[in-house]
């Protein structure tokens, strides 16, 4: 079984990671690709994230429609900072059978080289590079045969200026998926003072 995994921290989910994580999933023919929020992300520890729970389940509403891909909370339940070395180790416990391909985007591709425990990746996953708007695509420092380039259909989007938009009021439909729109609404999610502190709804 060939599974495609697509982290992120998903703060919120939007139509970029969507659509790259179709698109690889259809040009490589993987069987499923499993979304895994992180836990507490050490790269963005000067900020705010939303609660886990909250991302987790923007996750679960974005992906519901499409048959292949699932969520997974092996991050978000593993306490302590998220390392990709971590999730890749824990998914290849759970799924031993599956060969196991981790999407990226080329402005987190560029960091691998400083993610904890590099050499060993390698030996776990295929590592896929996609394209994104705004970022230069390039392998450079990483092994060629460990990392597979592919274009996918350009979306300036970022959760980034999706919090932003939503902050200032606005638009953010057809950024995110309809049912994001309404779960940020509903739990008043990115706005000064609205973040609802129950994460565990
Ligand atoms: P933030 O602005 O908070 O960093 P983000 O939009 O970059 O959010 P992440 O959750 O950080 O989203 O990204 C998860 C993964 O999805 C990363 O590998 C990232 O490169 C990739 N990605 C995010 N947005 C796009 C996009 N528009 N096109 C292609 N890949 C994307
Ligand atoms: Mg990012």
């Amino acid at each position: 079984m060939r599974l495609g995994v697509m982290g992120g921290t998903f703060d919120p989910i939007h139509h970029g990671h969507l659509v790259a994580a179709s698109e690889v999933q259809s040009l490589l023919d993987l069987d499923e690709v499993v979304f895994v929020p992180t836990g507490q992300p050490w790269q963005k520890s000067e900020r705010e994230v939303a609660p886990a729970e909250h991302r987790y389940l923007m996750t679960v509403i974005a992906t519901a429609s499409n048959p292949r891909f699932t969520v997974s909370r092996v991050d978000i339940d593993r306490p302590g900072p998220t390392y990709t070395l971590d999730t890749l180790t824990d998914l290849r416990d759970q799924r031993p059978d599956a060969e196991l391909f981790f999407i990226t985007g080329a402005d987190a591709l560029a960091q691998i080289v400083s993610w904890k425990g590099v050499d060993k990746l390698w030996d776990l996953a295929q590592f896929i590079g996609v394209t994104r708007p705004g970022y230069e695509l390039s392998g450079s420092g990483l092994p060629a045969e460990r990392v597979v380039l592919k274009e996918v259909p350009a979306m300036a989007i970022s959760s980034t200026d999706v919090r932003e938009r939503v902050r200032y009021g606005h638009p953010v439909w057809y950024l995110v998926p309809d049912g994001v729109v309404q779960y940020i609404g509903k739990h008043s999610l990115y706005r000064p003072g609205g973040t609802d502190p129950r994460a565990d709804i």
